[in-house]
């Protein structure tokens, strides 16, 4: 299949968003920005639209989507009735990256629920996904538009090396501002229960509804099964084997433990740039340096996750952040990517002790 690419900096006309806008209502799949990723999208209301979704990214198809809308009373034909919760968030969240759980209307398709007997629905605030759907007259399905498995696409060309040949449009707006996909939140019970952290914060929900949630397999609870059915994959996967470093005392030895693991295979350490400083520059070492604040964190995490991909490196060191404001969500994906390993002060001490067990662990 041939891939249009509408660059949105170079069409001066206005053409490319309605011919996107026309390949959507054709049933089609294109993806476009969103301020949270990029989305691969495709007509809700049409079950054989949105079938093409899961077809090009090789998404699990229990796996549901979130329907995308251009005005807040567009949910209204979606769904069997807003509870009080829903509506709170919906005049004080949207447009933004906030996903709300509702009960579902007989007009979404079992492929946008997978089954379920409600519906994920959010109104986008960046300014051409807001057109795009406008355009196209109908809910917009759109999960990330990566391979699925592979970390979200924040860029244009991301996509386009992913989904070249495998759907039948990109609209190239630039990057993304968020980062992290938006939030999701159940509505439909007593109290909202996050599902899945992100670009809106739990303290800013909790501002505006009080009592929160969080599911208890977004809290770590190893046995208890997300209700979002997407968390329980292992999302946001880069090739290499990956370690989150937390505590002050792993931290401190990251310098001399990432020099000396990298004599053994090419290593990357993503880490804001306080540590970066006491980092020692040494062969096969990448020091991926995020900057200073966790909205800069959320911005690069996906793609810092790509570009150690690129690197070939064998491991990957990520240091942690404090789970408060953005760092839930950050976390959230972070401790996905390194499938919830961690590496602590003593492992490395003892690694540190002994070279042909620091060069196993490397690469193994
Ligand atoms: P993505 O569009 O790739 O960001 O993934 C959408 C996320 O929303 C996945 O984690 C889904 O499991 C979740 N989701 C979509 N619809 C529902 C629903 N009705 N109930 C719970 N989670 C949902
Ligand atoms: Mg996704």
């Amino acid at each position: 299949m041939q891939t249009h690419y509408w660059n949105l900096q170079t069409d001066t006309e206005g053409a490319a968003l309605r011919e996107a806008a026309a390949l959507l209502k054709k049933g089609e799949a294109v993806a476009f920005p969103t301020e949270t990723v990029y989305g691969l999208g495709a007509d809700g209301l049409n079950g054989a639209a949105v079938r093409k979704i899961f077809e090009a990214k090789g998404r699990p198809s229990d796996n549901p989507l979130i329907l995308h809308i251009a005005n807040k009373e567009d949910i209204l034909p979606l769904t069997t009735g807003l509870t009080k919760q829903a509506q709170i968030l919906i005049d004080k969240f949207w447009p933004g990256p906030l996903t709300v759980i509702v009960a579902k209307s007989a007009v979404v398709p079992d492929e946008v629920s997978a089954g379920l007997d409600t519906v994920a629905v959010r109104m986008p605030s960046h300014p051409v996904a807001a057109e795009l759907i406008r355009l196209a007259g109908t809910p917009i399905a759109a999960p990330s538009a990566n391979l699925s498995g592979k970390p979200s696409p924040t860029d244009a060309e991301t996509v386009l090396a992913d989904m070249q040949g495998r759907i039948a449009g990109i609209v190239d707006g630039g990057a993304c501002e968020v980062g992290v996909e938006s939030t999701i939140v159940d509505t439909t019970g007593e109290v909202p229960v996050i599902l899945r952290p992100g670009g809106i914060t739990r303290e800013q929900l909790e501002e505006v509804l009080g009592k929160v949630e969080l599911d208890p397999a977004i809290a770590g609870v190893e046995a208890a099964k997300p209700k979002a059915p997407g968390m329980k994959y292992r999302h946001y996967a880069p090739k290499a084997k990956m370690y989150v470093v937390e505590t002050p005392e792993a931290l401190q030895l990251l310098p001399a433990f990432a020099k000396e693991a990298a004599k053994s295979a090419p290593v990357a350490v993503i880490c804001g740039g306080k540590v970066a400083e006491t980092m020692q520059r040494a062969e096969h070492l990448h020091i991926l340096n995020w900057g200073t604040d966790k909205k800069e964190l959320a911005l690069k995490l996906y793609r810092l996750l790509r570009r150690c991909d690129k690197l070939g490196v064998g491991l990957i060191l990520s240091e942690g952040v404090a789970e408060d404001g953005l760092g839930l969500a950050i976390m959230n994906r972070m401790r996905k990517a390194a499938g919830r390993q961690v590496l602590g002060a003593d492992e490395m001490q003892e690694l540190l002790k002994n070279s042909t067990q620091l060069k196993s662990f490397v690469l193994k």
